[in-house]
């Protein structure tokens, strides 16, 4: 490793091989940071860290599925040796559950008839996979500097935005699995603030808007790289940002 690039930030984010994940990826090496591009399929991963490196950044591919604990393991131990430390975690990798949401899908996600199986997929990724690899990467992130994670929520973990009929969730298809799960998330990035507060890391959650990707079949009115800034922004604030929020485009979104 040269100088300059023990210098560099390392910046790792999950399910980076597409959508938001890899628009946040290209961001953060366009900042400078090396990005490690987290993927369940290493060979969809190798391909997305190419074309990273393409367009100039130190980027490199990393083997992992959030749901697979000795994956997990892995890229802790990947990481450990080739930099030593974590300066940011994005934990992006996320499902829906049902595909892609659209509003044919909706029978699938109404609470009364919504299948059980499914609704502990999604927490496996969406809640259970955030926890394994925050807390695998944990002892990594508390050598660095300015130690930041990002948790990718969504607007649909609002339970003031749900539980308003006159509000905006008129436009939110239903959700049994995934809102809750992204709720759950929200939960949780409070739990880490509030343990992690005292060591200076930042842990927040960040709603990237309806962004246009596989997840909602390419019917979001927002593109990566928009959806993308808002986790950017949290993964790069300086000492005195907040902690345990949760955050879209325009500012604090309603828990
Ligand atoms: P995509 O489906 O395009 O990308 C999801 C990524 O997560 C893929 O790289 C996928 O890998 C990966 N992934 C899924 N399961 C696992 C796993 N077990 N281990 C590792 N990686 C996994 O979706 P988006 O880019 O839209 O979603 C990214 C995040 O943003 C998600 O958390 C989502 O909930 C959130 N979000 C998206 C919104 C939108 O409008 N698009 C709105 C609000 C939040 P693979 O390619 O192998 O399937």
């Amino acid at each position: 490793m040269s100088e300059q690039d023990a210098h560099r930030k390392v910046a790792l984010v999950t399910g980076a091989n597409k959508g938001i994940g890899r628009g946040a990826a290209a961001q953060l090496a366009a900042l400078g940071m090396t990005v490690l591009v987290g993927a369940r399929d290493p060979r969809r991963g190798e391909e997305a860290a190419a074309a990273l490196r393409e367009a100039g950044g130190d980027v490199h591919a990393v083997a992992l599925d959030v749901t697979d604990a000795a994956s997990v393991r892995a890229a802790a131990r990947q990481v450990e040796e080739r930099f030593g430390r974590l300066d940011v975690l994005v934990n992006n990798a996320g499902i829906s559950g049902s595909g892609p949401i659209s509003p044919d899908k909706a029978v699938d996600q109404v609470p009364s008839t919504v299948d059980l199986d499914m609704v502990r997929r999604v927490f496996e990724t969406n809640v259970f996979g955030v926890i394994a690899v925050t807390n695998a990467m944990l002892p990594l992130l508390r050598r660095s500097p300015e130690p930041r994670v990002v948790n990718v929520s969504s607007h649909a973990a609002s339970m003031t935005i749900f539980a308003d009929p006159d509000g905006p969730m008129a436009a939110l298809l239903p959700s049994a699995a995934y809102s809750p799960s992204k709720s759950a998330l929200n939960a949780l990035t409070v739990q880490y603030a509030n343990e992690l507060r005292k060591d200076g890391v930042l842990v927040n959650a960040a709603a990237p808007g309806f962004v246009a990707t596989d997840s909602n079949a390419h019917t979001g009115v927002l593109t990566v790289e928009e959806g993308a800034e808002v986790l950017v922004r949290l993964a790069t604030l300086g000492a005195d940002g907040p902690t345990g929020g949760f955050f879209g485009a325009e500012g604090p979104v309603p828990w």
